[in-house]
């Protein structure tokens, strides 16, 4: 089997409700994203030799993830103060985008892995660094 990977950059502001530190104000990381996938090579055709062609890679990635993130403020759903948050900053026409868990590093990861495997891409990995020297690994 092989396994190839791609690598992404985005903005994003999130808050960590219940937080015991720093990090339950309103803050911002530049994220490294990579994302795995792993298969067999195409035997012909226009991407013969290839598990898959990164451009379309990198598309799915786009669509599905950096579009809707990218220089979002993320919050938790279930959380009442982020979700104020997130009101004010519709109101004021901001990006906002909300996802059914803490906005850690780790649940952003599997919800990223979870997202792009139900949108049919073979994924195997993700990580995502929240800093340069932190970073999350989820695999199934
Ligand atoms: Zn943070």
């Amino acid at each position: 089997m092989f396994k190839i990977a791609k690598e992404f950059s985005f903005d994003m502001a999130h808050m960590l409700d219940g937080h015991d530190g720093k990090c339950q104000n309103l803050h911002g990381h530049t994220y490294k994203l990579q994302v795995e996938v792993a298969g067999e090579l195409f035997a012909d055709g226009a991407k013969r030799g290839m598990v898959m062609d990164y451009s379309d890679l990198k598309a799915v990635v786009k669509t599905h993830i950096l579009d809707q993130m990218d220089h979002a403020f993320i919050y938790d759903l279930h959380s009442e103060k982020e979700c104020k948050v997130a009101q004010l900053l519709i109101d004021l026409d901001s990006k906002v985008y909300g996802i059914p868990t803490r906005t850690t590093a780790e649940e952003m990861a599997k919800y990223m892995f979870e997202k792009l495997e139900k949108v049919g891409l073979p994924v195997s990995l993700i990580r995502l660094w929240e800093t340069p020297t932190s970073y999350c690994e989820y695999t199934k």
